[in-house]
């Protein structure tokens, strides 16, 4: 097979690698993107599904959040229950009108590749990418089913391990945190959508409930570390979802369980998104907890900026921007990791806590509860973190906006 060759070679099509495949493209820069995994099955893959306020208005001035703004839901209260009290937090109007969307991951990136592709791109699905290596140049070569492909720059959108991060030389290694405690998540068939966002603060450990659609919800429980998933029958899963969430009245009453595994609760920043002309972008990066919805959203806006970054190298000769992306991109990153890890201690006991000890420290995070829900700096500070207030840090030069759609016809068939 003869060596195939592109200006940016992608490795992964996630939220981070759609997003920079397209920026791309639009941009005039040629790419060939790789996913091991098929159509079929990455359509399929349900995780996150809240989206910050900053990316979805991102992605629609790019004209790619046109379904999940026709589909999505608002949120912008969420509930935080500890001993027996349920507070509300606002965060819509203490972070001046920041509001999450509520639309599912396996959406969102089943409508980036049909922009894509409407756009003349191409995926490898099924087509995994199996060692990245430099040629005498320096340009980076992959290594596929198809033969070798020669890039100018490769960009690992891969998630966490993945073959690019491999070529580093400290193979993307960085301070890592591997919490006391992991989250049992479940998707469950719900009666009626999740209203809000709910946070349990529990003397047995903290629970959540998100929504996702009108009838899938996502759970989570608190379980020790290592937990495995057979421990959790269905009978014992929804009755401490139950109990610790305090579900009741016109709560959605978790049914038919739909997906359950168990999350090995860890934070981890690369100490370098660069080398040389190896990129990395989301979570190949940085991995964070899903307790504040954080990383698809640190994903996209990675991606975001490294698109301008690189249009600009490659297109205008300026490569001061690219020269900057590690930087701007890992101040973020800890900046994610930080609200992550703070929501976290509100939201867990310290661990080996002896049962006596537990109101005590129940107490105290009512307080901070309280304080984060009333009208201040605290409240306001909590609220735009937590909704993603302001605008992306993005893309300095080279995202061109796609022009307006022109109105729909009688003749217009819905996307995707
Ligand atoms: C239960 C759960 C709930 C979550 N909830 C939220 C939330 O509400 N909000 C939020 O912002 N985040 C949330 N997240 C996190 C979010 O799902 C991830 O941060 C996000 O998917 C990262 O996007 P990515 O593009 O960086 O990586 P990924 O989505 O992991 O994509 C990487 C892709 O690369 C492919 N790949 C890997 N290796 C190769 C290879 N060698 N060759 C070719 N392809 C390869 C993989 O198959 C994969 O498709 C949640 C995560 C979980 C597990």
């Amino acid at each position: 097979m003869s060596p195939r060759s592109t200006t940016v070679a992608i490795v992964g099509a996630g939220p981070a690698g759609l997003v920079l495949a397209h920026l791309l493209r639009r941009a005039g820069v040629d790419t060939a993107v790789h996913e091991r995994l098929t159509r079929a099955e990455l359509e399929r893959a349900a995780r996150a599904g809240v989206l910050e306020h900053r990316v979805v208005e991102h992605l629609r001035g790019l004209g790619l959040a046109d379904r999940l703004v026709a589909e999505g839901e608002r949120h912008g209260r969420c509930e935080i229950v500890c001993l027996g009290e349920r507070v509300t937090v606002d965060y819509g109007a203490l972070s001046g009108g920041a509001r999450h969307w509520v639309y599912p991951q396996q959406s969102l990136v089943r409508d980036l590749i049909a922009a894509y592709e409407a756009d003349g791109g191409t995926i490898a699905f099924g087509s995994p990418v199996a060692a990245v290596a430099a040629d005498g140049t320096g340009r980076p070569v992959l290594r596929t089913a198809e033969g070798e492909l020669r890039a100018e720059y490769a960009v690992g959108c891969e998630g966490a391990h993945g073959v690019v991060a491999a070529a580093f030389p400290d193979r993307a290694e960085g301070p890592a945190r591997r919490y006391p405690y992991d989250w049992l998540t479940v998707l469950a068939r719900i009666d009626r959508p999740v209203a809000a966002v709910r946070y349990a603060v529990h003397a047995d450990g903290f629970a959540g409930m998100m929504p996702r659609t009108a009838d899938v919800g996502r759970f989570y429980l608190e379980v020790p570390a290592g937990e495995r998933v057979e421990e959790w029958a269905p009978e014992r899963i929804r009755g401490e979802l139950g109990r610790r969430l305090g579900l009741g009245g016109a709560d959605p009453v978790p049914g038919e369980l739909l997906e359950t595994g168990v999350l090995r609760m860890r934070g981890r920043v690369a100490r370098r998104m660069r080398h040389g002309r190896l990129l990395l972008a989301g979570d190949a990066a940085h991995t964070v907890t899903p307790s504040g919805a954080k990383g698809l959203n640190s994903a996209v806006a990675d991606a975001a900026d490294l698109a301008g970054a690189l249009t600009a190298d490659l297109l205008g000769g300026d490569t001061g921007a690219l020269d900057g992306y590690q930087r701007r991109r890992l101040e973020a990153a800890w900046r994610t990791q930080e609200f992550s890890d703070r929501l976290l201690d509100l939201l867990h006991l310290p661990a080996g806590l002896p049962p006596e000890q537990r109101e005590f420290a129940l107490r105290l995070r009512l307080e901070r509860i309280r304080r984060i829900a009333a009208p201040g700096p605290e409240g306001a500070d909590f609220a735009r973190a937590y909704a993603g207030a302001g605008q992306l840090t993005a893309a300095p030069v080279g995202a061109v906006p796609r022009p307006a759609a022109p109105p729909p016809s009688d003749a217009a068939v819905s996307p995707g």
